[in-house]
């Protein structure tokens, strides 16, 4: 098959779909691929490491689109890509449809194959394909969190760790999926004094057998919150119910019960927030604070990451590039039921019944 990897021209967006090293395993299954000059700059992978590879380099994004047979992307086809997609061709990257209806509908007037990540699923219900972006984003909390907690960047001018004689942070995680684990762990590495918080009693098991002993596990509810919220330093808002916005779990008044500097990371702020005061904000300006409390509410934070982004988004993507690119879309379509759950969008059809219902169209 003729595999493209065009540049992400979506504004900040660093990484790459690809690394020199899948290009290498595409090319040692017979395929041909075709990538985009510089596309991999952002990432730290040069046009030469990919020629290495075995790929060819292509100095316009049009000449890749022209080319391939599947374009592998990382970020949803933005307007100037629409029509540079072709009928039948297979793009395989985040769509995220439900929410943007106009590329939705260029995506239908496309005739192309659409197959999100996002959408991938797996037997156990789980998102295979966005589990690497919430481990980054889980990890990057703390890395965050301990930062703002200085004094010069508006924290409380505490050391997550503390020192021998002077006690450690205290944080709270609401939230024990996949972001709410990496960012507990991460703390509790650190050495600070680490609850963290799930609406699940089995996963609050699962968290207890699994986690250090300096992370305690605690059932979520409104009266455990707003105790732990008087001595936290940090806070990480962690949590998710699918489908459906984030419950605010800490409120505007809530705030005043919390110490001056007390910095929180709301990492559910894509989904809303848990934190009623969070409102999305960016790489360039990630903070503000309100009620002396420090709220870091970015929406993409494994952009900021984009080497070890690209490479955790990659190790779970190639073996789905790998496959879709020997058997073709259809028949690995049919015979892998996490596959055929990532297609949203065939020839004109709307495929995804969410994204149907999303926008009132056919299904
Ligand atoms: P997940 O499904 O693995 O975990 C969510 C957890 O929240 C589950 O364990 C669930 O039981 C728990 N939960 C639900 N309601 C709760 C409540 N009231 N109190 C406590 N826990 C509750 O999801 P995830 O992959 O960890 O993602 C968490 C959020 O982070 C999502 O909104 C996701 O979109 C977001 N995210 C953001 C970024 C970013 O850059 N900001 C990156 C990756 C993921």
């Amino acid at each position: 098959m003729i595999v493209g990897l065009p540049k992400e021209i979506k504004n900040n967006e660093n990484r790459v779909a690809l690394t020199p090293g899948g290009v290498t395993e595409l090319v040692k299954n017979g395929h041909t691929v075709y990538v985009q000059a510089t596309a991999g700059n952002g990432s730290g992978f040069s046009d030469e490491e990919y020629k290495s590879a075995g790929a060819t380099i292509l100095p316009t994004i049009e000449e890749v689109y022209a080319i391939a047979e599947m374009i592998v992307k990382v970020k949803e086809p933005i307007e100037s890509e629409y029509k540079l997609i072709k009928p039948n061709q297979l793009v395989f990257t985040y769509f995220h449809f439900a929410s943007h209806e106009p590329l939705t509908k260029a995506m239908v007037a496309s005739n192309a194959v659409c197959l999100a990540y996002e959408t991938v699923e797996k037997k156990d219900r789980s998102l295979p394909l966005l589990v690497p972006m919430s481990e980054v984003a889980g990890r990057m909390a703390i890395q965050k969190g301990a930062n703002y907690l200085e004094k010069p960047l508006g924290g409380r001018g505490i050391l997550l760790g503390g020192v021998a004689g002077v006690a450690p942070a205290k944080v709270l995680v609401l939230g024990g999926g996949i972001v709410g684990t990496e960012a507990a762990k991460m703390a509790a590495g650190l050495g600070a004094d680490v609850t963290i918080m799930d609406i699940s009693l089995p996963r609050l098991r699962y968290l207890s057998d699994i986690l250090p002993a300096n992370v305690k596990t605690v059932m979520s509810n409104s009266y455990n919150i707003a105790q732990a919220i008087k001595s936290s330093n940090l806070i990480v808002g962690a949590v998710l119910i699918p489908g459906a916005k984030a419950p605010h779990l800490i409120t505007r008044a809530m705030l005043k019960d919390m110490q001056p500097g007390t910095v929180l990371v709301d990492v559910a702020v894509d989904q809303g927030g848990c934190i009623e005061t969070c409102k999305p904000t960016t790489h360039e300006n990630p903070t503000f604070v309100i009620d002396g409390v420090v709220h870091y509410c970015v929406a993409n934070m494994p952009g900021a990451v984009p080497y070890t982004s690209t490479l955790a988004l990659t190790n779970a993507t190639l073996p789905y590039v790998l496959k879709l690119a020997n058997q073709g879309w259809l028949t690995a379509c049919q015979k892998d039921e996490e596959l055929r759950k990532g297609l949203n969008v065939i020839n004109g059809n709307i495929v995804y019944k969410p994204v149907a219902d999303a926008f009132n169209m056919a299904y």
